[in-house]
């Protein structure tokens, strides 16, 4: 019954997220990731990887960093664990949220605790919800989120996700949850149409929709600043501006989902200073710890507070046994303080300066690339059947994962996104020029290789 190893005991007993069950169960993992360091792993088999993609988005400071592992061995002795949900507290949270409301700036005073940037979401919409019911508007609770948003795997954060394919299988999304089109030149912009034009055009889709539904019942609207998981998409000029003005005419609230933009990877502690949001409500995890442990919040502006926080009837019906667990907090309070003592931030925008460059001279000229782009340090490069007018590779082709396929057999990890031809970067922050160097040449040579194949 024992299994012989921990790979034949992975493919036995976990079932693992985002994967084929069946061919899992027949194949198992294809390695064992055992050590990491900066931005390097390592496997049981010694094999060495340099990790483009920082986890998922997530290890901002780095892999085994000892002030983050002395932070949390020194909180778990200490007090491992109490709960928020009286009126006693424990102290790492509090000093956190002090920290957190004092780098999102803006009208924003309270953290809500969470676990995963899903809850968190989930979060997002009770909030929004208890809004408008206290303020006497209960049909107000439609929520508009983005094709190609990702906004995590909940029932109500996958529905907000913007990516059919999550869709299908659970008869998602929930009713009241609506989508419009991304700000994704590549595809969804007029032959000529520049960014203003799109960007404006976009804005009217949002209005003609809200005008559409009934403003009386639009709660709420949310996006990532830079679309993450559905692309790497960053928005035209003008995009969140004409936006905002949309909103603000139907009183509808911004959530700035910033799970993978928050704490320096988009160059600024929060993506929305970047990008002029001005949200209501804002959305953390990944970066918040550099996922050291799990760890993720709603951020909550004034003008939501006020009504939440108004007369002393009505509890807020939720919370989680780790809302503001102690370990998670002292990993963040850690966490930040690397981030801000190793000026982690402006690295994070002159690295991706770096590796938009190197990734411009490996792949801008290549027939089958479509796009390469990207903002601080999130980078991706759209690969295509033709160019001009571009052309989708028939998916069967499977383009996108090949190439992250041929990367990781030389040591590269990358991401395909989903539905789209696309391999992802976004390394931890502490990436050197050299690393960046190896992980576009590793990339570039993965591309040459299935590109040979696929005009065999
Ligand atoms: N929101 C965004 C923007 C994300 O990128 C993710 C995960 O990648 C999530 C939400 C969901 O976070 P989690 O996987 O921690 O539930």
């Amino acid at each position: 019954m024992t299994a012989t190893s921990p790979v034949d005991a992975d493919r036995r007993f976990v079932f693992h997220p985002f994967s084929n069950a069946y061919r899992h169960e027949r194949e198992g993992a294809t390695a064992m990731v055992v050590r990491g360091r900066g931005t390097r792993l390592e496997d049981a088999d010694g094999r060495q990887y340099l990790d483009a993609m920082a986890g998922l988005w997530c290890v901002n400071v780095g892999y085994g960093r000892e002030e983050i592992a002395d932070a949390l061995h020194r909180q778990a002795l200490e007090l491992s664990y109490f709960h928020g949900f009286s009126s006693m507290a424990t102290a790492p949270p509090a000093l956190l949220a002090e920290q957190i409301i004092a780098r999102a700036g803006g009208s924003m005073t309270k953290v809500f605790y969470g676990n995963s940037g899903s809850d968190a979401n989930d979060t997002q919409l009770k909030i929004v919800a208890s809004y408008n019911n206290r303020r006497g508007r209960p049909e107000k609770k439609k929520v508009i989120s983005r094709d190609r948003g990702y906004h995590g795997v909940t029932i109500a954060s996958a529905s907000l996700t913007g990516l059919p394919a999550m869709h299908a299988e659970f008869d998602l999304p929930l009713p009241q949850i609506r989508h419009v089109s991304a700000p994704y030149r590549l595809w969804n912009a007029e032959p000529g149409e520049d960014d203003r034009a799109f960007s404006a055009r976009l804005a009217d889709e949002l209005d003609a929709m809200i005008r559409a539904e009934g403003p009386e019942t639009v709660a709420a609207f949310i996006a990532e600043p830079v679309q993450g998981a559905g692309g790497v998409i960053v928005p035209p000029e003008g995009y969140f501006e004409a936006i905002q003005r949309v909103l603000r005419e139907h009183d509808v609230l911004l959530i700035a989902d910033e799970v993978i933009s928050g704490f320096g990877r988009l160059g600024h502690w929060f993506g929305s200073h970047r990008f002029g949001l001005e949200p209501d409500l804002i959305t953390i995890a990944k970066g918040v710890t550099s996922a050291y442990v799990p760890l993720s919040g709603t951020i909550v502006s004034e003008r939501v507070w006020k009504v939440l926080a108004d007369g002393p009837e009505g509890v807020f019906q939720h919370g989680y046994t780790y809302s503001a667990h102690p370990l998670g907090a002292a990993a963040a309070l850690a966490n930040l303080r690397l981030v801000e003592e190793e000026g982690l931030i402006e690295r994070a925008e002159r690295q991706g300066e770096t590796l938009r460059a190197l990734l411009r001279d490996a792949f801008a000229d290549h027939p089958l690339v479509g796009e390469v782009r990207g903002a601080g340090l999130m980078a991706a490069v759209e690969f295509v059947a033709e160019r001009d007018p571009a052309v989708r590779f028939d998916p069967a082709l499977q383009v996108a994962p090949r190439i992250v396929r041929a990367s990781l057999d030389r040591g590269i990890i990358t991401r395909a996104l989903p539905a789209a031809d696309t391999i992802s970067f976004s390394p931890p922050f502490v990436v050197t020029d050299d690393e960046l160097a190896d992980m576009v040449a590793g990339t570039r040579a993965a591309l040459d290789q299935v590109a040979g194949e696929l005009t065999r």
